[in-house]
């Protein structure tokens, strides 16, 4: 695993590995997104804790994995932005 150098650094990283591996393309990927105990989607809330990203291709090759990226939001992976 890559690492970055501040959150930002890898919240970058992250989000041009999404548009790379599945921008345009119509395949499958999938992500695995491992929150925190703490972490409020346990809660019925949202995410506020750091969790860890790792994104695969559709045969399960790790395509990239940071950490740091801070809170998660679902809309991150769909190219839908409410930042
Ligand atoms: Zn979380």
């Amino acid at each position: 695993m890559t690492q970055y150098k501040n959150r930002r650094a890898a919240r970058k990283a992250w989000e041009k590995a999404i548009k790379k591996e599945t921008g345009g393309k119509k395949e499958l990927f999938h992500v695995e997104i491992s929150h925190d105990e703490y972490c409020g989607v346990f809660k019925q809330a949202e995410c506020n804790c750091n969790p860890h990203r790792r994104l695969f291709n559709a045969s399960g090759k790790l395509i990239i994995e940071v950490r740091g990226v801070g809170f998660y939001d679902p809309f991150e992976v769909t190219g839908v932005s409410n930042v």
